[in-house]
């Protein structure tokens, strides 16, 4: 196995870990449903980008009424 042929200073460890730093991310209002979303990314809470929609996403309504029909089926089977 090498070794490193030359110890590194504290200083060339603090130097290099200058850019180790997470930058905190900022957010752009969805032009759709106005919550924040990462820009050039589809919008997590409506599936908007670009002037589409992308992703099907279920609203809160729309859920339940699924779940609602569900157990309607189910019942029905019964
Ligand atoms: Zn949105």
């Amino acid at each position: 196995m090498s070794v490193p042929s030359k110890r590194r200073t504290k200083q060339q460890k603090r130097e290099r870990a200058s850019h180790f730093a997470l930058r905190k991310q900022t957010f752009a209002a969805c032009p759709k449903c106005k919550k924040p979303f990462l820009s050039h990314r589809v919008c997590a809470f409506c599936g908007y980008y670009k002037g589409q929609d992308i992703l099907l996403i279920d609203t809160k309504a729309e859920r339940k009424k699924k779940k609602q029909k569900k157990k309607e089926d189910r019942a029905k089977s019964k």
